[in-house]
C-alpha cells in the first residue's frame, strides 16, 4: 500500500487525514508538535513523527530516521498551517505575521524540497491545504491570506515544474471547518463556539474524506484545485466607505 506523509496531525483537518488514509489501508507518518497526541494516533499502520515543522534540523532528522514501509512517501499532505490574529494590518503583531510565514509557506516550501526527489521518482502526489482566504479578502485576513494565496499559486506552479513527471498535486481551499483553527486564531474557545455556532460548518472528517477521494483518483487525472464551503456560508460584496 503507499504512505503518505500528513503535517499537522494532531489535530483538525490532519488527524482526520491520519484516520481516513490509515482505515483505507494507507502507511501513515503522522507529524506535529504535541507528541502526547501523535502518541494517541501511532499504531501497526501510523508511525509518527513530533517536531517544529519550522525547525530545519528537527525536521530533517526526523525525515532522515523513517523506517519501512514508512521511508518512501508516495503523497505529501501539506497540512500544518495556522492564522494568528484578526486584527487589522495596521494593528496587527509582527511576531504573529513572521510565525504565519515561517509556518504556512517557509516550512511548507522546506519539507516539499525536501520529499519531493522521492515523489517525482514514485510518481506520487501533493495536496497542499490552501484556504479560500486565498481566493478572496476579508478584513483581518491580510498576512494569513496571503500564506494561503502563496499555497495555492506554489501548488499551480509546481505542477507547470513537473509536467510529464506523472506527479499530481492539489490546491485545497476550504471556507469554514470547525477544528482547532479558530482557538489556536484568537485564543479563545468561546470565539470559535460563537464563530461556528448555527452555521452546521463543515467538518475535518468532510475535508479528510475529500483528500482521500483526491488521493485515489486515476492516475491521469489532476484535481488542480478544489474550493470548499459549508452551505451557510457565501459571500457579501464590496465595502464602500462613504465621506461624512
Ligand atoms: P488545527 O485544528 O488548529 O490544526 C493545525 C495543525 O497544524 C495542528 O496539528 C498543529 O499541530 C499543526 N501545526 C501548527 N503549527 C505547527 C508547527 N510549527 N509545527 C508542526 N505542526 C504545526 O487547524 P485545521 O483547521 O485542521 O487546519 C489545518 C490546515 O487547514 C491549515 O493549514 C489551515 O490553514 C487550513 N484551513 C483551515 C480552515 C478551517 O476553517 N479550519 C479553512 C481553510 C484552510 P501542533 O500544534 O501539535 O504542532
Amino acid at each position: 500500500m503507499p504512505t503518505v506523509l500528513v503535517t499537522g496531525a494532531t489535530a483538525g483537518i490532519g488527524r482526520a487525514c491520519v484516520t481516513a488514509f490509515a482505515e483505507a489501508g494507507w502507511h501513515v507518518v503522522a507529524t506535529g508538535r504535541r507528541a502526547d497526541r501523535l502518541a494517541a494516533l501511532a499504531s501497526e499502520r501510523v508511525h509518527t513523527l513530533a517536531f517544529d515543522i519550522r525547525d530545519d534540523a528537527a525536521r530533517e532528522a526526523a525525515l532522515a530516521g523513517l523506517p519501512a514501509p514508512f521511508a518512501d512517501i508516495d503523497l505529501l499532505i501539506n497540512n500544518a498551517g495556522l492564522a494568528l490574529g484578526l486584527e487589522p494590518a495596521q494593528q496587527a503583531s509582527l511576531a504573529n505575521w513572521r510565525t504565519m510565514i515561517d509556518t504556512n509557506v517557509t516550512a511548507l516550501v522546506a519539507i516539499t524540497h525536501a520529499l519531493l526527489p522521492g515523489i517525482v521518482a514514485r510518481k506520487g502526489a501533493i495536496i497542499n491545504l490552501s484556504s479560500v482566504a486565498a481566493n478572496y479578502p476579508y478584513p483581518g485576513g491580510n498576512v494569513y491570506a496571503g500564506t494561503k494565496a502563496f499555497v495555492r499559486q506554489f501548488s499551480l506552479d509546481l505542477r507547470a515544474d513537473l509536467h510529464g513527471t506523472g506527479v499530481r498535486v492539489t490546491s485545497i481551499e476550504p471556507g469554514m471547518v470547525e477544528t482547532e483553527f479558530t482557538t489556536v486564531r484568537t485564543g479563545s474557545q468561546a470565539a470559535s463556539d460563537t464563530l461556528y455556532k448555527g452555521v452546521d460548518p463543515m467538518t475535518a472528517e468532510d475535508i479528510a474524506a475529500t483528500l482521500l477521494w483526491v488521493a485515489t483518483l486515476p492516475a491521469h487525472l489532476n484535481i488542480n484545485a478544489l474550493e470548499l464551503m459549508p452551505v451557510n456560508q457565501s459571500w457579501q460584496g464590496f465595502a464602500v466607505h462613504r465621506a461624512g
